[in-house]
């Protein structure tokens, strides 16, 4: 295990804007407020999305397109820096109409509706390739 001790340093909420890109509002948010290392939720509803699956065994991930309307019943992810970018890692899960939810790692979504509250750490955190995994981890 890797851990440090973090101080939140600032809090926002912040509403996304309709037919924008959900993951890149989220990092325009952390740009604009010039977050190092912070925390997020958000809720609100897509208008499509492309979530992806990792999978374990081939080291891949897969994507699951929805082309249709979805809520978003829960969106949690963090904020740090990769390959010199501020990166909203981001996960969801997405309702339908019937009530059944589709949900993994954010990739990309429509923004019908969002809302955020990012917890702004002080410091920085910083991702790097991980030779067991294959993922961008936590150095
Ligand atoms: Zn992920």
């Amino acid at each position: 295990m890797n851990y440090r001790e973090v101080e939140t340093e600032a809090e926002y909420v912040a509403r996304l804007e309709t037919g924008a890109e959900w993951r890149s509002e989220i990092e325009g948010l952390a740009a604009e407020v010039e977050a190092d290392a912070a925390w997020f939720t958000a809720l609100g509803a897509v208008s499509d999305a492309e979530v992806w699956f990792y999978d374990q065994d081939d080291y891949e991930y897969y994507p699951v397109t929805v082309d249709e309307p979805l809520e978003v019943a829960s969106c949690v992810g963090n904020v740090s820096w990769l390959e010199g970018e501020r990166f909203a890692h981001t996960h969801v899960v997405l309702s339908g109409p019937d009530g059944e939810a589709v949900a993994g790692h954010l990739n990309e979504a429509t923004v019908f509706a969002g809302e955020v509250h990012m917890r702004v750490f002080g410091g920085e955190l910083e991702r790097a390739h991980d030779e067991t995994t294959d993922l961008d981890l936590w150095l």
